[in-house]
């Protein structure tokens, strides 16, 4: 057992008993943890009830048990609550799109600072800004990329050769390839062509963030080729569809 002070956003939350839950967080150093959170929605003889929002960004201390036991949270303080989130409902539904995202594309206790550092600047830029498609485009292409699930766009995956006139995408059976218009056969499953411009703007997004999101010039045909790419390739991996999307 060890005391860990850390950050965390809340994910998701589930009653244990009349006055206790268990709350998922999403750490940097943690990755997501399940954490029992005594006495919280009622508080205890010593301590008044605080509960915990969803997305919430909290400072933690944790009491972390050995591997298969449920860890307990002993502190936690409210860092950002995102307020503007919480009254629009375009934006609430953009952030609890990031929670079921991480929930579904990232693993127990893997460490992951770079993700939880995204998911907050994207948090705060739908906070700042508002909800918009290029945003979420921009995140998506950000968890596929730290999980390892994006593939290299501006190279061919058959030739071995750079691709200059358009990358074409086939998802199918949990496999993504890359080829580019000379390569390119018919192939089954999904398809997307990704014109160089796009290829830019990907390669643009996940090196500067969501500030090139909020910034960034693109039409729609663009974002829908953006969406297309990490869609179909976070549907290809789960075999299923999100249900936030049908929200966005
Ligand atoms: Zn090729």
């Amino acid at each position: 057992m060890a005391y860990v002070n850390t950050r965390g956003l809340s994910l998701r939350r589930s009653d244990y008993s009349e006055t206790s839950q268990t709350v998922t967080f999403f750490a940097p150093d943690l990755g997501r943890i399940n954490v029992l959170a005594k006495g919280i929605k009622r508080g205890t003889g010593k301590r008044p009830a605080s509960p915990i929002d969803l997305l919430e960004l909290d400072e933690l201390v944790i009491l972390q048990k050995a591997p298969g036991a449920l860890s307990v949270l002993v502190e936690h303080r409210s860092m950002d609550r995102f307020n503007a989130l919480r009254g629009d409902l375009a934006r609430i539904r953009a952030g609890l799109y990031a929670a079921e995202l991480l929930l579904a594309m990232t693993h127990e206790g893997q460490s992951a600072p770079a993700l939880f550092d995204r998911t907050v600047e994207y948090l705060r830029s739908v906070d700042r800004h508002g909800a918009n498609r290029l945003l979420t485009a921009a995140y998506e292409l950000s968890v596929l990329d730290a999980e390892g699930y994006l593939p290299q766009l501006n190279r061919c995956a058959e030739c071995g050769g750079p691709i200059s006139g358009g990358t074409r995408v086939v998802m199918a059976s949990g496999q993504v390839s890359v080829a580019c218009p000379a390569c390119a056969r018919g192939g089954s499953g999904a398809a997307v062509l990704l014109r160089p411009p796009t290829v830019k703007a990907c390669e643009g997004l996940l090196r500067m963030g969501m500030v090139a999101a909020v910034r960034m010039k693109a039409d729609a045909g663009m974002i829908r080729e953006i969406s297309t790419l990490t869609r179909g390739i976070i549907r290809n991996l789960l075999g299923r569809d999100l249900r936030t999307w049908r929200f966005l």
